[in-house]
C-alpha cells in the first residue's frame, strides 16, 4: 500500500526574478513523497504567484487521493484518468504525483528515468541559462553566472529591452532564447525588435504578444526570420490545434500539463503537428527538473535553469556537461539529499 505526503517548502533565489509582470525573491512549493514496500519517490508542485494554484490548494488535492487506487505496475494513463476525475485543473498537483511515481517506478524497477521513458541522453538539448529583467549591472552580473551554460534565455518586455541586450552582449556572445512573456503590445514594433534581436543572436522569441492577440501573433509568425513559440498560450495537449498556424512552437512545462506522462504525449502530438518544442521549467528544484530533464532529448529545446536559480535547493544541483544537463544513470530521479 501506497503511503503520500505533502508538505510546504519555499525555495529561496538567488537574485529577485524579473519578468514583465512581476518581481520576487522566492517561490512556493509542495514535496511530495510516496512511500511503496520500503522504496520512496520524490515529486515536487512548483507555485509561482501567477499560476491559480497555492500550496493550500496542492494539499487540499492531495488529501482526495486514495492510495488504494494506485497500484503498481503503474498504468499511467488510468491513474492520470482518476486523478482527472477527482478534480479538473491542479496540475501542479498532479504533476507532483505523477513525477514522484516515476521516481517510485525507477527505483522500484533499478531503472533510471530516462530508460523507462525510452529517451536517448545523447540527443540532450543545449539548456539556457535564464536573466530576468533588470538595471545593466545587475543582467551583466546574472550574465557572469551562466558560466556553465552555452546559451542565454532573456526576459524582454521591460522598459529598456535594448539595455538589457547592449548589457549582456558587452560581456558574452552565447545565442539567445528572447521570452517577453506577453510584454510587446504592437506587431509593427515587435517585428522592428525581433529583425535586430536575430542579428545580434537571437534564435527564438517565446509569447511576445498578450495570448489574446491571435491574429497579430501569426501575423508575426509568419514574417519573423525566427520560430514564435507559445508559453502563457499554451498549456495542455487540447491546445495544440488551435495553435497551430499561430506559433511555430510551444513550451511544456510539468507544471502547466500535469507531468512526465501528459508532457510526454503533448511531444508526440506535437511532432505529429510539425511545432517545435521547448522543454521548459517554472522555478524548480532538482526533483521537477530532472524529470524534465529526461523527456527534454525528444525536444528541440531545453530551459532547465530552475535548480541553478535557488539557494536552497533541496537536492543536489543536476550536472551539467558541455551546456546541457546530464541525466543521472541512478534508478528514477537520481535525486540526493543536499544536507
Ligand atoms: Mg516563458
Amino acid at each position: 500500500m501506497m503511503k503520500i505526503t505533502a508538505k510546504p517548502f519555499i525555495l529561496e533565489l538567488k537574485n529577485p526574478f524579473g519578468i514583465s509582470k512581476n518581481l520576487r525573491n522566492s517561490t512556493d512549493t509542495i514535496i511530495v513523497t510516496i512511500e511503496c514496500d520500503g522504496f520512496c519517490g520524490f515529486g515536487e508542485a512548483s507555485l509561482p504567484p501567477y499560476l491559480i494554484e497555492n500550496q493550500l490548494s496542492v494539499l487540499n488535492f492531495i488529501k482526495k487521493i486514495n492510495p488504494v487506487n494506485i497500484t503498481y505496475p503503474f498504468n499511467f494513463a488510468v491513474i492520470h484518468e482518476y486523478l482527472d476525475n477527482l478534480d479538473h485543473g491542479n496540475y501542479a498537483a498532479k504533476a507532483s504525483i505523477d513525477i514522484a511515481l516515476h521516481d517510485l517506478q525507477g527505483k522500484i524497477e533499478q531503472k533510471a528515468l530516462f530508460q523507462i521513458l525510452d529517451s536517448n541522453p545523447e540527443k540532450m538539448p543545449y539548456s539556457a541559462f535564464t536573466i530576468g529583467i533588470g538595471t545593466p549591472e545587475v543582467v551583466i552580473a546574472k550574465t557572469k553566472q551562466a558560466n556553465a551554460f552555452r546559451y542565454l534565455k532573456v526576459k524582454l518586455g521591460g522598459e529598456d529591452d535594448e539595455a538589457m541586450i547592449k548589457a549582456i552582449r558587452s560581456i558574452s556572445f552565447k545565442p539567445l532564447y528572447i521570452d517577453v512573456n506577453e510584454g510587446w503590445k504592437e506587431k509593427r514594433k515587435a517585428l522592428d525588435s525581433i529583425f535586430r534581436l536575430r542579428d545580434d543572436g537571437a534564435k527564438l522569441i517565446e509569447q511576445p504578444m498578450p495570448v489574446q492577440n491571435l491574429a497579430e501573433t501569426s501575423w508575426l509568425s509568419e514574417n519573423s526570420p525566427i520560430p514564435i513559440i507559445a508559453d502563457e498560450a499554451f498549456q495542455i495537449i487540447d491546445d495544440l490545434e488551435k495553435l497551430q498556424g499561430v506559433y511555430k512552437g510551444v513550451v511544456v512545462k510539468l507544471m502547466k500539463c500535469g507531468g512526465i506522462y501528459p508532457a510526454k504525449q503533448i511531444i508526440e502530438k506535437s511532432k505529429k503537428l510539425d511545432l517545435k518544442i521547448m522543454m521548459g521549467c517554472m522555478n524548480e528544484s532538482s526533483c521537477a527538473i530532472m524529470a524534465a530533464a529526461a523527456l527534454a532529448p525528444f525536444c528541440n529545446y531545453a530551459d532547465l535553469d530552475g535548480p541553478f536559480l535557488l539557494t536552497n535547493n533541496p537536492y543536489v544541483d543536476p550536472k551539467m556537461g558541455n551546456g546541457k544537463i546530464v541525466l543521472s544513470k541512478n534508478p528514477g530521479l537520481g535525486l540526493s539529499s543536499n544536507s
